[in-house]
């Protein structure tokens, strides 16, 4: 049950709320999610107020702080159009109203298309306080053991590179099963996301070029079995779908060309 709920007008604010050791107080985004949760007595400390709602460009890569809205992002004409199409599969348009980049990427598991295409693009993620970055595929596979801050303040991801994901959920309305995330810079560099199960996605590879993605793809999810998909099935397909991700990347390239 929320308990306390505060809503601070700064990040430094709610750093100080939130490192208040003798009370249990959560980082609160669009609180889809926090809402629903059974964490006894907790405070929540609201971020909207605390202008982590911005998008801007960096040079190559575009900056979103935690509280923008997906919707925003959804919407927003510097958002690549494959993470739009993956915050449209992922989120019912109430929750992309509500929830934040923050929230998503803080409880997200491992069957969002959204968080896996943001992984394939190498996102860095910053904390409060101190500002600490870390690169979201070193801090994904540690989630919920160690946190590098109390909350994420803003994600920043390339915007060169070429983007696709292919994916494979039961039915049109179920969520993935299988999901492959690919990302190819310029330089040839590509880099390969996998989810669909688990808790979170994972990185299958990054190498300087294409080569070999069919075979990361079948090594990283050999034993990924759930009830939802035999490991047979999603080491089978998984290279099948980066192979088309890869093709419809070439398709793109060469109609630039
Ligand atoms: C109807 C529905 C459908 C959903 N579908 C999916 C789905 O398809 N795939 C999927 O993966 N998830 C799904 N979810 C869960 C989804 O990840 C969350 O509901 C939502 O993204 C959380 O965003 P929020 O901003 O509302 O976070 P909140 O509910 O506010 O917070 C969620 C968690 O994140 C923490 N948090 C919030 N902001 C930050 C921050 N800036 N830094 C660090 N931690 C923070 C909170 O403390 C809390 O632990 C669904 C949820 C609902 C209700």
């Amino acid at each position: 049950m929320i308990q306390e709920y505060f809503r601070p007008a700064t990040v430094d604010e709610a750093v100080a709320l939130l490192q208040d050791d003798e009370k249990l107080r959560k980082p609160m985004g669009g609180g889809t999610s926090l809402s629903r949760l059974g964490l006894g007595q907790v405070g929540v400390v609201d971020l909207q107020d605390t202008g982590l709602d911005q998008i801007e460009n960096r040079g190559q890569r575009i900056m979103a702080g935690a509280m923008v809205r997906l919707e925003t992002l959804m919407t927003h004409p510097r958002v690549h159009p494959e993470i739009q199409r993956a915050i449209r599969i992922d989120v019912s348009e109430n929750i992309r109203n509500m929830a934040s980049l923050g929230g998503w990427l803080a409880s997200s598991d491992g069957r969002s298309i959204f968080t896996t295409v943001l992984l394939a693009l190498d996102t860095t993620l910053t904390w409060a306080p101190g500002d600490e970055r870390v690169r979201m595929g070193n801090w994904l596979p540690l989630r919920g053991q160690e946190s590098p801050g109390l909350f994420i303040t803003e994600a920043e991801w390339w915007m060169r590179p070429h983007l696709a994901f292919e994916y494979v959920a039961r039915s049109p309305k179920d969520r993935p099963i299988l999901i492959v995330a690919v990302a190819q810079w310029g330089s040839g560099r590509t880099r390969v996301a996998l989810g669909g199960t688990g808790e979170t996605s994972i990185i299958a590879m990054d190498g300087p070029d294409a080569s070999g993605i069919d075979v990361a793809c079948r090594d990283a999810y050999h034993d990924a079995e759930d009830p939802w998909a035999k490991a047979l099935y999603r080491r089978e397909v998984a290279p099948k779908l980066a192979l088309r991700c890869l093709d419809r990347i070439d398709a793109i390239i060469e109609s630039e060309a």
